[in-house]
């Protein structure tokens, strides 16, 4: 449910998008989600999840279609 999550940090991409780092209230863990490519990572610590971020938005040049 989305309103389980909440977006903890937000990297700007290569290309202008936004890769937010949300948290999944329900078990604690961080995941990744970027809104140029609509990729995103699997749940891992939140300090690992920032540096996933983090490397996605430094090669990312997707740009967000809204
Ligand atoms: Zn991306």
């Amino acid at each position: 449910m989305a309103g389980t999550k909440k977006v903890v940090t937000k990297f700007a991409t290569q290309g202008g998008a936004i890769v937010s780092v949300v948290e999944a209230r329900e078990n604690g863990w961080f995941e990744w989600e970027c809104s140029g490519c609509s990729e995103s990572g699997l749940p891992r610590v939140r300090r690992f999840t920032n540096d996933d971020a983090q490397s996605h938005a430094d090669v990312c040049r997707a740009l967000p279609l809204d």
